[in-house]
């Protein structure tokens, strides 16, 4: 255990100030993810949009008494006599130059009292899985410690490393930079003594001046490995390799290699590879059959052949490998349900990361855990159990739902709603659909446990089409804005339409989450729905109808009032108690759609001054033509006329109100006149309105499908409605499970919508129907259940509507209610 000196001679800080020596076991960055608060050490990181420094009092209110800080928040001020601070009088805190560094030099020394072997993974893909495969493939000979997730960055590669413990035998550690000299700091951590190269692609690119800048900053890692495990056949790797003579084990499709691979045979969704190893031919056989599969499994198998491993061995071990689920997603389930399902990831830090994406499921119904014993933890049954069950208390959880003889037997660890059952058949034969009603449920198990099944019986079954929201992406496009904003501009995220379609209270949460100061729906109906769904935020409402603000009262909703007929009903529907209601003013500068117009402003102003229980919370305007630079000076010109108005009114009004203008397309082109707040929208979903900064973006929303039947249609042969299909040649035909009734516009019918199977882009054949589309397929090996994108990354939505002659926002909005929405975290 490591006492409070010994960390700050580690980290090269200074003790600002010492109550007492606690034990450090956790160490903890992030405030939302505490655990065990009196065993962490909390890291205050200054990040880009957060400052752990801000969330000291609320940690030390949790419990967590040992802080490493860059410097002391003003608010938190000193005694006088004592010299304490005041608010954390029983911390023990160290001050240091970078918070971050010393996280790392702490793990990097915790990391120096190991002897064990250690693999240090990199490469542009593939690391998390080459990973997980690993560690599977070693874990019947070795206790494995590895990176939970994809735990890869500079603060998760220290986190990583701090779980070895004296029981394991071999570590697996990945490191992902997207920097150059980040990788250095990285190696410090993890000090690999063997390494895994997986491949060079573009990812980060644009971090880094040139490809082979980037090859030899990842190449870092490898300084000072025993041995590095590659592939030849990528040319830049291979050069940078071999110029910095780094001792390797090569595996090769075409060069010379210790490991030589003569032919990979696919049959159906297998491979047969034939290699050379020590100059005997020999043959393996895998259970996948794409590219990346391939590769994946070849590091590992080169690194299982090194290891002298029978191939008999070998091939059993590699025949269990199973895909590796890389993200948490969120699913709709019966009877209101949701479900997480992270089925592979059976670790204790797993455990906790997946109960912190449950615990942050803003949804009203309880939360429940499914669990199965845990395998492989390299711990005691006693100990792991309790650790298991302290991490549950940890969560909040409402119930437990315990499968397996080992936890079972740790029955009384638990204390909260739970049931025990000695196997997933013994749950599932008691499994009854109506006892789970609008439940939140995280299920995890290990692979034996076939917790599949139990996923299945949740599961609702809809049609094959969903709508993937990734919300790792939609915080990535708030960041982006959030960067070209001055730090005390606030912004009110517009969730409106369904949060143009990407589902509404998942992402108000989420922006709840990551501080959004206001949200802006445009029915009173979509705000009490958030606040039903324990959304808190400001919420403004844009349209609210005459008969609504009872309800806007009753919900706390701000109402957009823009016409004196509609202050009017807001002015008879206020009570009588002495509640204020903010409300925002629409101001008319040239949209000419809602709004006052300037001669009515002292109007305006005289009706709230004799109505002290009305409150302007601010004052706005909409740009008529922000997204296209040919309405520049419209634009500028609506904005000066907004100041002068708003102005105006505030001088009237004698207090001042926040004051906005600015959509996406205008936080891009007129950074100048942000004024207190922006109003972001579309650029949150990932779509740049002006066009200018597209890539800077990411896509946030994939809508998919699948294949229901592929037919052979003969030349002369017609498909589908009014005949308009017509095979001027023998074709193949697709129908996919998407119709205009899903929101695939009719407009794409006849070879002007092109959706993507197996990496083609295949037209649309004959008329939209309602609930199905076909699609041409000629000579792509398409088969039923493939799966369709119809817009996503690689299909460019704008592009799409373009093709019809709309604009993304239509589309987005469009996909239909029946659509399920499916949220993932990477
Ligand atoms: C929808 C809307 C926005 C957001 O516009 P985007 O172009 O999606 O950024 C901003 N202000 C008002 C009044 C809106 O109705």
């Amino acid at each position: 255990m490591l006492s409070l000196e010994e960390i700050t001679k580690v980290t090269a800080g200074t003790i600002l100030q010492f109550s007492q020596n606690y034990s450090v076991q956790y160490l903890l960055t992030d405030s939302r993810k505490i655990l065990h608060p009196a065993g962490s050490l909390f890291f205050a990181i200054k990040g880009s949009f957060n400052d752990g420094h801000d969330y000291l009092e609320t940690l030390y209110a949790k419990g967590v008494r040992q802080f490493v800080v860059e410097y002391i928040p003003d608010i938190l001020k000193k005694d006088d006599q004592t010299g304490l601070v005041v608010a954390l009088p029983e911390a023990n805190i160290i001050q240091v130059k970078s918070s971050l560094k010393a996280l790392q030099q702490l793990a990097a020394f915790h990391r120096s009292l190991f002897q064990i072997p250690v693999f240090g993974i990199t490469g542009s893909n593939g690391k998390t899985i080459v990973k997980e495969w690993l560690s599977q493939l070693l874990n019947p000979d070795e206790m494995v410690v590895k990176s939970p997730r994809s735990y890869n960055s500079q603060i998760g590669v220290p986190l990583s490393v701090w779980q070895l413990n004296d029981n394991h035998t071999i570590g697996l550690f990945e490191a992902g930079i997207s920097q150059p000299d980040e990788m250095e700091n990285l190696r410090q951590v993890i000090k690999p003594t063997f390494g895994i190269f997986t491949n060079i692609g573009p990812a980060h690119d644009q971090g880094f001046i040139s490809r082979k800048e980037k090859v030899n900053e990842k190449l870092k890692l490898f300084q000072e490995v025993e041995l590095l495990f590659y592939c030849l056949d990528q040319k830049e790797v291979q050069e940078a390799v071999a110029a910095q003579q780094i001792p390797a084990f090569t595996w090769s499709r075409h060069l010379p290699a210790d490991l030589q691979i003569l032919s990979s045979t696919p049959i159906g969704n297998e491979t047969t590879i034939l290699f050379k190893y020590k100059g005997v031919e020999q043959g393996l056989h895998v259970p996948f059959a794409d590219e990346a599969s391939l590769e994946n499994v070849l590091h590992c198998v080169a690194v299982l052949l090194w290891r002298q491993l029978p191939i008999e061995e070998i091939q059993q071990r590699v025949y269990k490998l199973t895909p590796v689920a890389m993200r948490l997603e969120m699913k709709e389930a019966i009877n209101g349900c949701y479900l997480i399902d992270d089925t592979y990831n059976n670790d204790l830090s797993g455990l906790a990361i997946a109960l912190d994406f449950l615990q942050h499921q803003p949804r009203q119904g309880k939360k429940v855990l499914i669990l199965s014993d845990l395998l492989e933890s390299g711990l005691g049954d006693e100990v792991l159990y309790s650790q298991v069950a302290e991490i549950v208390k940890a969560k909040q959880l409402d119930k437990l739902i315990a499968i397996g003889e080992k936890i079972s037997q740790y029955q009384s660890e638990f204390d909260l709603d739970s049931q025990f059952y000695s196997s997933t058949t013994a749950f599932l034969n008691a499994f009854t659909p109506d006892s789970f009603r609008n439940e939140t449920i995280l299920i995890k198990g290990a692979r034996k446990f076939e917790f599949e099944k139990i996923v299945a019986a949740f599961q609702r079954k809809v049609h094959g089409t969903v709508l993937e929201v990734n919300m790792d992406a939609l915080v990535h496009n708030l960041n982006f804005y959030r960067a070209k904003l001055k730090p005390e501009t606030k912004i009110m995220v517009m969730v409106k339409a369904f949060a143009y379609g990407s589902g509404s209270y998942e992402i108000a949460n989420l922006l709840q989450f990551h501080r959004a100061d206001y949200l802006a729906v445009a029915y009173t109906d979509e705000g009490v729905q958030l606040r039903e769904n324990g959304i808190t935020l400001p919420i403004m409402v844009m349209n609210p109808s005459p008969d609504s603000f009872t309800k806007i009262q009753q919900f706390h909703l701000e109402p957009e009032i823009y016409s004196f007929e509609i202050l009017e009903a807001c002015l008879a529907a206020l009570p009588d108690q002495n509640a204020t209601l903010n409300i925002h003013i629409k101001l008319d500068t040239g949209m000419h759609r809602l709004g006052f117009t300037e001669a009515e402003i002292p109007e305006i102003a005289k009706i709230i001054k004799a109505n002290p229980k009305i409150h302007i919370a601010s004052a706005f305007s909409h740009l008529a033509g922000a997204d296209e630079a040919f309405h520049n000076d419209y634009s500028k010109l609506q904005i000066s006329k907004f100041r002068k108005m708003a102005a105006g009114l505030e001088e009237q009004l004698g207090y001042s109100v926040i004051k906005h203008t600015l959509n996406s397309a205008g936080i891009v082109r007129f950074p100048e006149d942000q004024l207190d707040m922006v109003r972001l929208g579309i650029g949150l979903y990932g779509v740049e309105a002006t066009n200018t900064e597209q890539k800077s973006l990411r896509t946030v929303g994939t809508l998919k499908t699948t294949v229901s039947q592929v037919k052979q249609i003969r030349a002369g042969e017609t498909v589908g409605y009014s005949r308009r299909g017509i095979a001027t040649e023998d074709k193949e035909i697709a129908t996919i499970a998407i119709g205009y009734a899903d929101g695939y516009d009719r407009r794409f019918g006849n070879g002007v919508g092109k959706v993507l199977i197996n990496g083609h882009l295949a037209p649309v054949f004959g008329n939209v129907c309602m609930d199905m589309c076909m699609v041409d397929v000629t000579g792509l090996g398409v088969k039923a259940g493939d799966p369709v994108v119809i817009f996503g990354e690689e299909v460019s939505i704008t592009k799409l509507a373009k093709s019809i002659g709309t604009i993304p926002y239509e589309l987005l909005t469009n996909v239909s209610a029946r659509v399920k929405r499916v949220f993932y975290s990477e």
